[in-house]
């Protein structure tokens, strides 16, 4: 069955790292019968929707905190409502979709899934150690996947080594970095770690395939392709604001206006969450050690004080 599956889903050409230290995972896309979704903050809920949606696969959809999973699921509701609305979608195709997904409070029950993909937010350690847990709980063969904005694969991948029954754990570690709102974006940054194996980059191609994706697969560097030229450009418009180069609506106006933008980067840097902003911004200027990558202070005072943009109800703007 395996052999079958990679002649057929997965001919992609290796990357450098995978060519250099092959090893093998057992699994490919085909075999992805049931996903996790770890957060149900606006990207897992996205994910883990259109995960039910395209792909129609069962989704267990865990995050920490009752309270985000009631507003992820109602959030979902919503999103169905608006396409059955507007004729996109049937209602029954939006039922089916609904009760494709299981919500939970228990990491634990990732104990049968094919693939994990994690959503949590984009603090290193919680990362790594998230990873730790889930080399432990999820099947031997499960793909686990994180959707980090910027953090190496390499590094979260070698969390996963800590378990001494399940020493290709980390060759099943891979990034599937979905674009926001995941609905609506097509993109998603595919990027390898050293030790990610040649089948877990091709399942994971295929499977963001199924979920009517565009894959690009890219190198593990710091922020890696879309966010290493997007969280500078956010960046330099709040040292502007902080500066007084220009106000907050004459900077998102002219950039709007001026570039045929959909919005301008400060209601851009709200939308995505200037915690999560400041986090990568953190991780290209650690990372890199270059200046140029230095974070606004201005953006750091908005997350110290709670500001994160509109899933916090204020940040650039009140929402
Ligand atoms: P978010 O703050 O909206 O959601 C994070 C969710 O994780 C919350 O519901 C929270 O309760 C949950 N959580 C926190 N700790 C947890 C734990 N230990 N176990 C289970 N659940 C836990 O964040 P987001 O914007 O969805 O970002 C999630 C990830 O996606 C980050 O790595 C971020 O960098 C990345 N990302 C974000 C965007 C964006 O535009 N926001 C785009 C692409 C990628």
């Amino acid at each position: 069955m395996l052999s079958s599956c990679l002649r057929t889903v997965c001919r992609r050409t290796p990357t450098v790292a995978s060519r250099a230290f092959s090893t093998t995972s057992p699994t490919c896309a085909a075999d992805v019968k049931t996903l996790g979704v770890l957060g149900a903050g606006q990207m897992g809920l996205g994910i883990a929707l259109v995960a039910a949606q395209k792909a129609q696969v069962p989704v267990i959809l865990v995050d920490s905190s009752q309270a985000s999973l009631d507003k992820g699921l109602k959030f979902a509701d919503k999103l169905l409502e608006k396409d059955v609305a507007k004729e996109r979608i049937t209602r029954e195709a939006a039922d089916a979709a609904r009760a494709l997904i299981t919500p939970s409070l228990k990491i634990e029950d990732f104990n049968s899934v094919d693939m994990v993909i994690e959503a949590v937010p984009e603090i290193p350690d919680l990362k790594t150690s998230i990873f730790t847990k889930l080399a432990q709980i999820a099947p031997k063969h499960a793909i686990l996947s994180t959707n980090t904005s910027s953090i190496s694969i390499t590094k979260i991948a070698a969390a996963t080594t800590t378990n001494p029954n399940d020493l290709q754990a980390p060759a099943r570690v891979v990034s599937t970095h979905f674009m926001n709102p995941v609905p609506v974006q097509k993109g998603v940054e595919i990027i390898s770690g050293l030790q990610t194996s040649k089948e877990t980059l091709d399942t994971a191609i295929a499977f963001v395939k199924r979920m009517g994706k565009i894959p690009s697969v890219l190198a593990d560097s710091p922020g890696f392709l879309a966010n290493r030229i997007l969280m500078p450009y956010i960046n330099e418009a709040v040292i502007c604001l902080e500066t007084g180069v220009g106000g907050r609506e004459d900077i998102d106006s002219i950039m709007k206006n001026g570039t045929n933008v959909p919005m301008g980067p400060l209601t851009l840097a709200d939308f995505i969450g200037l915690d999560t902003c400041l986090a990568i911004m953190n991780v290209l200027y650690h990372e890199t050690g270059d200046s140029k990558y230095r974070p606004s202070g201005l953006l750091k005072r908005m997350v110290d004080a709670g500001w994160l943009g509109k899933k916090s109800g204020k940040g650039f703007y009140d929402y």
